[in-house]
């Protein structure tokens, strides 16, 4: 039985294909950019990294983190091969196409010093390069059957964050469903369903849906629903789905649309990589109590420390759901143990001291990719490097 969770991290578009599959009836399509559907924000944005390029400010950047010997936290979450882009139903915020993430490795090794979680507690090293670490979220099966390889070819020590209670459990989270949902009527020109799943929301909150979300980006509308259960969303959108068409094939072709079992863990482990919290429901812990905080807490931990540590060891991290977190959640990890906390928020670490409110730079397609899907070394020193040291030095 599939478990869903309240949450999930990063929110970006995704839309739909036409059908080709005689197995797979629908399938969801990660937009391609391509010259002719290039949006004005992407050349804009193409144009700036240049720039700044030109003037030297990305070089700049990279060479003052060094200079203080900042740390860059890499947040990533799916690895999806190319050729199965198309099947991926995670909002594209959160997807990195597993060419891109080749590419990622190899300019890392290349120009920066790669730390392992082992090594974050003494970080101040002379290097001319900056420091960065890898981490994923979520614990999605494609980390252990795609990532999880590419890592092992480049020797880099990487830390997972996972969802204990949901381990081994396929479809866990509601944005996957609500995307499919909207691509579908898309598809099908059925608009009316998709603005009546919405508005569907009335019926149990003053919140009705503006205009602007019902034809609003897909991260819009995925931010404005995190305000309902996940188990209201899953409903509404078995109810939309069933309005589209009874015979709808539910099952999705992604094959990687699945956490890790613990069994996989268990094999990240001893590869030398660091398994960790990411709470056991992945709840919005600043929406919880106290007590469900600290069940989530401490419950996540002593997942980890049975079923991966097995009493070897404790890393003691956690990455909060969709970095939810304030000072009250921050007192409740530190209570509960746990010496470091990583956020969402874009930023360098300097890497002095244990923190619980560590800031990490989100990896995706867009990170790294230019409009015609070949790598650019400019646009990820613009994201490594550029856009963190012109957000905050935590
Ligand atoms: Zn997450």
């Amino acid at each position: 039985m599939p478990r869903r969770s309240q949450q999930s991290s990063s929110l970006c578009g995704a839309n739909v294909t036409s059908p080709g599959d005689q197995n797979v009836r629908y399938h969801v399509h990660i937009e391609r950019s391509n010259n002719n559907g290039t949006s004005l924000r992407t050349v804009l944005r193409q144009i700036r990294i240049q720039t700044l390029d030109a003037c030297g400010q990305l070089q700049a950047a990279r060479s003052n983190i060094a200079r203080k010997h900042g740390v860059i936290v890499l947040m990533l979450h799916r690895i999806i091969p190319d050729g199965q882009m198309h099947q991926c139903r995670s909002p594209r915020g959160m997807v990195l196409r597993e060419s891109g993430f080749r590419a990622l490795l190899q300019y890392l090794r290349a120009e920066t010093d790669i730390i392992a979680p082992t090594d974050l507690s003494h970080t101040r090293v002379r290097s001319e390069r900056p420091q960065v670490l890898v981490t994923f979220d979520d614990g999605w099966a494609d980390n252990y059957e795609v990532a999880a390889p590419y890592l092992a070819a480049f020797n880099i020590k990487a830390c997972f964050f996972v969802v204990t209670a949901y381990a081994g459990c396929s479809h866990p989270f509601w944005p996957e469903h609500v995307l499919w949902l909207r691509g579908l009527t898309q598809q099908t020109h059925r608009s009316d369903l998709w603005k009546s799943f919405l508005e569907s929301f009335h019926a149990r909150s003053n919140n009705r849906p503006r205009p602007e979300i019902v034809s609003g980006s897909e991260e819009r509308v995925l931010s404005w629903l995190k305000q309902f259960s996940a188990a209201e969303i899953l409903e509404r959108v078995d109810e939309a789905l069933f309005r589209l068409d009874p015979t709808l094939d539910r099952i999705a072709s992604d094959p990687y649309e699945r956490l890790m079992t613990w069994e996989e863990m268990r094999s990240l482990a001893k590869q030398g990589h660091m398994l960790a919290s990411h709470t056991c429901t992945h709840p919005l812990l600043t929406h919880l109590g106290g007590r469900a905080v600290a069940e989530e807490l401490r419950n996540s931990w002593l997942a980890l420390n049975t079923k991966v540590w097995q009493g070897t060891g404790s890393s003691a991290w956690i990455s909060y759901p969709n970095g939810d977190v304030d000072s009250s959640v921050q007192a409740a990890a530190q209570k509960a143990g746990y010496r470091y906390g990583f956020t969402t928020v874009p930023g360098v670490w300097p890497g002095r001291c244990e923190s619980l409110s560590i800031p990490r730079v989100n990896i995706w397609d867009g990170s790294l990719l230019s409009s015609d899907g070949t790598f650019n070394e400019n646009s990820l020193a613009h994201t490594l490097f550029w856009r963190p040291s012109h957000a905050t030095w935590h």
